[in-house]
């Protein structure tokens, strides 16, 4: 094996560890949680390298670097999550090779990506993105609809041709009640999360969790975690 290949390797060991344990601690089976892993500012050859050691997950959160990269890595048995603040001029090239957009946030953004994802004749799955640190009707700092919008924006992706409702995507808010409180801003999602449910029973995707706080969002009940420097390493640029 390469260099590179051993350290993704070990890497990729040290967070399946962590995931497994956190899965036991919260009293879940392992397979109730997916490991995307976050490749963003890394190169298409660590993208290939990752395929190679079974990761099946990957996620970008900049067009303009995620379109390249997911064009070179076409032949990998890959699913591709976009989890960035999400540009409507930018959509007809996400949709080009994301399976699921995890930062939908406002109702321009669904209009938008349904019109592209019929033109492509693709299906593209949708999380919605809560803001936990927004006020009543805001959107967050870092993007996301304040829970208060989830209902009405999760009926227009319901209802938008080529949209799939998959679910909803958090980050842990840096301000706010939330600030410092990973795990309740996880477990107000899981909440969140069943209440979508109700109205929409095959949204059943929890997205949350991040290299610091996976353990957090495991013990809530997150379906996916999205881990990117536990894997790949600290990022040489901020992305
Ligand atoms: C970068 C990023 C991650 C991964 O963060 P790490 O701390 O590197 O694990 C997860 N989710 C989103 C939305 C991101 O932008």
């Amino acid at each position: 094996m390469t260099d590179r290949k051993d350290e993704l390797a070990a890497n990729l060991a040290k967070v399946e560890q962590r995931i497994a344990a956190a899965c036991a601690a919260a009293g879940r089976a392992r397979d109730e949680v997916t490991l995307i892993v976050v490749t963003k500012t890394y190169p298409a050859s660590d993208v290939r390298i990752l395929a190679e050691l079974g990761v099946r997950h990957v996620a970008e959160n900049k067009d303009q670097d995620a379109a390249p990269k997911a064009a070179e890595c076409s032949d990998l048995p890959l699913t591709w999550h976009f989890v960035g603040q999400l540009q409507t001029n930018k959509v007809r090239s996400v949709v080009g090779y994301a399976d699921l957009v995890q930062s939908v946030d406002r109702s321009k953004l669904v209009t938008a990506l349904s019109k592209e994802a019929v033109k492509a004749e693709r299906e593209v799955g949708c999380l919605i993105q809560v803001a936990l640190d927004a006020g009543a009707s805001e959107r967050g700092e870092r993007g996301g609809v304040a829970p208060g919008g989830i209902g009405e924006l999760a009926g227009l992706v319901a209802r938008a041709p080529g949209l799939r409702l998959d679910g909803l995507m958090t980050v842990a808010p840096l301000t706010g009640e939330y600030a410092g409180r990973e795990q309740a801003a996880f477990e107000r999602l899981m909440d969140l999360s069943t209440d979508l449910r109700r109205d929409h029973p095959a949204a059943n995707m929890v997205s949350a969790g991040m290299s610091a706080d996976l353990e957090q969002a495991v013990a809530a009940g997150a379906t996916h975690v999205r881990v990117g420097t536990a894997v790949l390493g600290v990022r040489p640029r901020l992305g």
